[in-house]
């Protein structure tokens, strides 16, 4: 995707995976400014650290604890979460009053901060009831026992990583609502699947069946990649292309 967008934009630069262990993360990100690199994406297990090391910090990395985008400026580290903001951009309309996000982990923290952020009455559910109440407490949101209705419902859980055959004879699409607490009250109007695969979630086809808009992981992945490739480059990404090289399954993108 980002390569890609690189010769779109007539750039001679390259997009390289570098596998790094937790102990070698600060000392490999502070050589990559020397050997070339303008900027980083990171994930996990290492947007902690990559939040922790840096010199300067945007306003999502520091609300939300975590980064996944490094700008290599002059000498300089630039952390941002680009997580956040390639939600909100993915949803392409303006962000519904209510929203459930379902989750605990980083993907959910940012999820919460940026609908929030965005204006929306944002409640958080997670299977291990403490995470969720923390989570809640520190970005100033309403936590829940039970998932409740909501226009918009953002699932950041793994949930949906299975391969087929891990649903236990289920329908998988079902089991995956049931686990979530979905199952008992109709789908929403949009849903958003964090999880993304070579092909559409089973929740994301159990949602479209019931009628709402769905979202797909990768659809926020291309979102979240366009504002890192904006923060390096300076210049537009073309979404257009990233969408094309991302998703193997539609060009229009839309599951069904
Ligand atoms: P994480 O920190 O490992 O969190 C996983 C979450 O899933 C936890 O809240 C966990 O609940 C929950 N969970 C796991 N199995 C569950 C089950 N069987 N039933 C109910 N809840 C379950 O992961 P993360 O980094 O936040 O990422 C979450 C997902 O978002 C991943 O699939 C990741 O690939 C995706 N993601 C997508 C994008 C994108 O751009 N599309 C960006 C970031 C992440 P407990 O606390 O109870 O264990």
């Amino acid at each position: 995707m980002m390569n890609a967008a690189f010769a779109q934009l007539g750039l001679d630069w390259r997009y390289v995976r570098l596998p790094v262990p937790p102990e070698r993360f600060a000392e490999t990100v502070r050589a990559l400014p020397g050997s070339g690199y303008r900027g980083a994406n990171v994930t996990i297990p290492h947007k902690l650290a990559a939040h922790d090391l840096a010199d300067e910090l945007g306003d999502a990395a520091r609300a939300i604890g975590a980064a996944n985008t490094l700008v290599f400026d002059d000498g300089r580290i630039v952390a941002d979460n680009t997580d956040a903001i390639g939600l909100v951009d993915a949803l392409e309309e303006p962000v519904p009053a209510s929203a459930l996000v379902l989750g605990a982990g980083g993907a959910a923290r940012a999820a919460v901060w940026a609908l929030r952020e965005a204006g929306a009455q944002v409640t958080v559910w997670n299977r291990t009831a403490q995470r969720a109440e923390t989570l809640a407490a520190e970005l100033e949101v309403r936590h829940v026992e039970r998932p409740e209705p909501a226009e918009l419902v953002v699932n950041a859980t793994s949930v949906g990583l299975e391969r087929a055959g891990e649903s236990g004879g289920h329908d998988p699409g079902e089991a995956a609502a049931e686990a979530l607490g979905l199952a008992a009250f109709p789908a929403p109007a949009v849903l958003v699947d964090l999880v993304y695969g070579a092909e559409p979630t089973p929740l994301s086809r159990w949602a479209a069946g019931r009628g709402a808009r769905v979202v797909d992981g990768l659809e926020v992945l291309v979102h979240q990649g366009a504002r890192s490739l904006e923060r390096w480059t300076g210049r537009p990404a073309p979404l257009e292309v990233m969408r094309k090289a991302a998703f193997p399954f539609d060009a229009r993108r839309r599951p069904v």
